[in-house]
């Protein structure tokens, strides 16, 4: 790798800042970079980069005389510009199905609860877990049980909400993050989930093959729904979720299990014929 100067090596730094700023017209610069700073406390590096890059240009198209950087250099700091955010993706990415993975849902979560307007519109998290996974690797196999787990994500991210994400929790287990959903939002995306994988053509993938899932869906009402309520934290919200999950597994599984009015329900079809198994911890 070709060895950079530290003054051109710095316009690659975290910190998105671009070096050299003209005084004027910066407004339209900081706002690029704002908004890239934004996009990356997001992880969307790539349209981050873009906006930088913008910043960038408007910077040196200010100035009467461009700075001296030779053309392959410029092409050296490009290249390592994308690949840099091509990796920060990737570190955020599981690989076995290119979903979101446990680090990405970690810092997004703290990131809700230090932002606490990211969480004021209401919060919906869902727990999934594959029901039986086990017996589907014992009887087909592991590969095919990779496989199926891609398939699995991408059933749980179709239809998800703009501001929505599903990430691999572990395992066989998934989160799926919905902020500025209405409780009832919540509560049709991930029925809407399971069935969509209930009803997936499996039997394509091998014959015989069967796959449902089982939800936990924990929800944070808006913060001025419930004033006198201190709101609970999503990380929080996540071991409500488990809970739940535990409970839909506990009334025979392939079930979306929530709280209605301090009440666990079963949502769907499901509600009207099944007992709702005990809640693992009281008042969740
Ligand atoms: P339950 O309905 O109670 O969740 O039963 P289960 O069989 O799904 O649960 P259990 O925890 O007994 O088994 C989970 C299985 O998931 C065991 C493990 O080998 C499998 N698994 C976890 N990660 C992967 C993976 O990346 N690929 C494959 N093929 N299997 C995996
Ligand atoms: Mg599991
Ligand atoms: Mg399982």
């Amino acid at each position: 790798m070709t060895a950079l100067r530290p003054e051109v090596a710095d316009c690659d730094r975290d910190s998105g800042s671009v070096p050299g700023r003209a005084p004027e017209g910066t407004g339209l610069v900081q706002l690029h970079e704002s908004i890239a700073a934004l996009l990356a406390s997001r992880g969307q590096w790539r349209q981050a980069y873009q906006h930088l890059r913008s910043a960038f240009d408007l910077v040196y198209a200010d100035q009467d005389v461009q700075p001296q950087v030779p053309e392959q250099l410029r092409r050296e700091v490009d290249r390592l510009r994308r690949e840099h955010a091509e990796a920060r993706e990737q570190s955020l990415r599981d690989s076995l199905t290119d979903s979101y993975n446990r680090r990405y849902l970690d810092q997004r979560l703290l990131d809700m609860v230090a932002d606490h307007g990211s969480t004021a519109d209401g919060l919906a998290i869902a727990l999934i877990d594959l029901d039986w996974f086990k017996q589907v690797n014992d009887t087909f196999g592991h590969l095919l049980g990779d496989r199926v787990l891609q398939r699995v994500v991408e059933l749980l991210q179709d239809g998800l909400p703009e501001d929505g994400f599903c990430a691999r929790y572990g395992g066989e287990e998934f989160v799926l993050v919905l902020p500025g959903v209405t409780a009832v939002t919540g509560v049709e995306i991930a029925e809407a989930a399971r069935m969509r994988v209930e009803r997936h053509a499996w039997a394509a993938l091998a014959p015989g093959l069967r796959v449902t899932v089982s939800i936990g869906l924990a929800y944070e009402p808006p913060a001025g729904d419930s004033p006198t309520r201190p709101p609970v934290a999503p990380d929080q919200q996540l071991l409500r979720a488990d809970s739940l999950l535990y409970t839909a597994k506990q009334s025979g599984r392939n079930a979306v299990a929530y709280r209605e009015n301090g009440r666990v329900r079963l949502a769907g079809a499901a509600a009207g014929r099944r007992a709702i198994a005990e809640p693992r911890v009281a008042g969740y």
